[in-house]
């Protein structure tokens, strides 16, 4: 059985960036608690190897509870200005590692936002990144997943700008605006594809990986939304694409009669833990 490791899996530019800043930080700072505002990101090997080097994964309702020594780490998705607000004013140093393309997105929104736009951003309403966005706009922007809530949510009769969530599949969100181009009669739309390039660039890579093989391991968090659209981009080529978030979810019985055995993951999926499992498998082989 030959195993291969997708070479375009691993991290994403913006999270490889947020891991060395949290790793710098940890190293310099030994004796300082070093916290970050919710999952660094959604890979449980990668949060218990950061825990294991004394980061500890907190809310932001926790900020209230930590003392002025305290260090935090503000994660790739960002956040909105009242937790900013909110650190600053209890005097906690922090350290922004905001992926930039969603710091350059949040600038964007804020833009039109100020310029009196209806501001839409298609988006799942409860992810971290959303909220952040949500944030800049005081919270007067309308999230929408699909053509029917942007029936019942959008105002067709004022000018409007429109964004993406940067980890939603291009494609839905080109379909989308196909679908809304025509329901602006005489009225601004301003379309903002802000889909990240390195997912969609993965999203073709992946599809060819998927058919290069007979089987796939998907190795992702549950709670990753990329890892779930990125998942089924596999899975709409390959229907012997199996997900899992750890290792001991292995089932032998996927290896019957199998030749060649793909391994891949999300853009939060650390490229050791991937060459972990292959090595497993050799070891099983
Ligand atoms: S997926 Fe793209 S936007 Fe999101 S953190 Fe990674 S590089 Fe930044």
């Amino acid at each position: 059985m030959k195993i291969n490791v997708d070479e375009n899996a691993g991290f994403c530019w913006g999270v490889v960036q947020t891991v060395e800043k949290v790793e710098n930080i940890l190293k310099e700072n030994d004796n300082i608690n070093v916290y970050i505002l919710g999952e660094i990101i959604h890979n449980p090997q990668e949060i218990n190897r950061l825990a294991e080097k004394g980061l500890t994964t907190i809310s932001t309702e926790n900020i209230n509870e930590l003392s002025n020594d305290a260090k935090v780490i503000i994660r790739a998705h960002g956040e909105p200005p009242e937790t900013y607000q909110k650190l600053e004013s209890k005097n906690i140093s922090y350290i922004d590692a905001t992926c930039p393309l969603v710091q350059n997105l949040q600038q964007k929104v804020l833009k039109y936002y100020k310029l009196g736009y209806q501001i839409v951003i298609f988006g799942k309403y409860s992810h971290p990144e959303i909220v952040a966005l949500r944030g800049v706009c005081d919270n007067e922007c309308i999230v929408i997943k699909n053509n029917e809530e942007a029936d019942s949510k959008i105002n067709y009769n004022i000018k409007t700008a429109i964004f993406s969530q940067t980890t939603i599949k291009e494609n839905d969100f080109k379909n989308l605006i196909e679908y809304l181009k025509n329901k602006f009669i005489n009225v601004e739309f301003i379309v903002n594809n802000s889909v990240c390039r390195f997912v969609s660039a993965r999203e073709n890579n992946l599809k060819n990986f998927a058919q290069e093989n007979e089987i796939i391991i998907f190795v992702a968090g549950r709670n990753s939304s990329n890892g779930k659209s990125l998942f089924n981009t596999c899975n709409s080529v390959n229907k012997r694409t199996y997900f899992i978030e750890s290792i001991d979810e292995i089932d032998l019985n996927w290896f019957k009669g199998v030749t060649k055995v793909g391994i891949t993951g999300a853009t939060s999926t650390p490229l050791w833990y991937l060459n972990e499992l292959k090595q497993y498998l050799e070891k099983i082989n």
